[in-house]
């Protein structure tokens, strides 16, 4: 039985003030009870030790991560923070392959691919963002589109590495828009992504992976999403950012 995960984008958003209230909020609603479902937030990585430090003494049981790491270890990139800065620093996961990376900073999957492996190394978890945009759905190149990108950075994963790793299947045309894509849609694809796990890794692995649905997910429509049985949990942005829709959205 998969434990749902709720997990929080915040992006750009939020100055530090803003940051710790939510945080505060968040920790107050949750007050320690995560039987039901995991929660995951990722603020501005500026703020991750702070946040750290808040989560751990409040003892909510949230988790923390970075919205990216650099591809490289260390050296002269400058601007750069790496994970093991973010490990350091108070992070358990980093979010790799969001469709806002890949579109505005062009990374690709060779980049994402070495993005995965220093957050491999230095002890993160990755949550891995694929989806197609509304052409490839439109003329029907959807499943192509996602398995070239689960492809390009899971497919050399060993199996312990696996143990790191859930996937966020995230329709680019349903993020920020208030389009979701229907239950239906998202357990069709969310069960070609096990179906494509259990070729490689077998059905072990495909039974534990955490499948995540993201894509305007708002408490009206959390419940229908997270009900489907390959749905394994939501990265949630526009809404994680109000501390009433996102415990909304973890009770949902
Ligand atoms: C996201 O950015 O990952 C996302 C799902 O955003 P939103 O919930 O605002 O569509």
């Amino acid at each position: 039985m998969r434990k749902k995960l709720i997990a929080g984008n915040w992006k750009m958003n939020l100055d530090f003030n803003e940051a710790m209230t939510l945080i505060a909020e968040l920790c107050e609603a949750v007050d320690g009870n995560l039987d039901q479902k995991d929660v995951l937030i990722f603020p501005p990585a500026l703020y991750t030790r702070h946040a750290h430090e808040f989560l751990r003494n409040a003892s909510s049981g949230i988790q923390l991560g970075v919205q990216d790491v650099a591809a490289t270890t260390d050296g002269a990139f400058t601007g750069e923070v790496s994970a093991s800065m973010a490990k350091v620093a108070g992070a358990d996961y980093a979010l790799v392959g969001h469709s806002e990376r890949r579109s505005y900073f062009h990374e690709d999957g060779a980049v994402l691919l070495e993005k995965t492996k220093r957050s491999l190394e230095h002890g993160l978890n990755v949550v891995f963002c694929c989806g197609e945009v509304l052409e490839d759905r439109k003329s029907g190149q959807h499943f192509d589109v996602v398995e070239r990108q689960l492809h390009e950075v899971l497919s050399g994963l060993n199996n312990s590495e696996w143990d790191q790793i859930t996937i966020a299947y995230e329709p680019v045309w349903a993020i920020g828009t208030g389009e979701t894509a229907t239950p239906e849609q998202a357990q069709e694809m969310h069960a070609f992504i096990r179906n494509w796990v259990k070729e490689q890794q077998g059905d072990a692995r495909a039974a534990v992976v955490r499948i995540l649905y993201g894509g305007s997910m708002k408490p009206d429509n959390a419940a229908a999403l997270l009900q489907q049985p390959d749905v394994d949990g939501g990265l949630i942005g526009g809404a994680s950012l109000k501390a009433d829709q996102f415990t909304a959205i973890i009770s949902a």
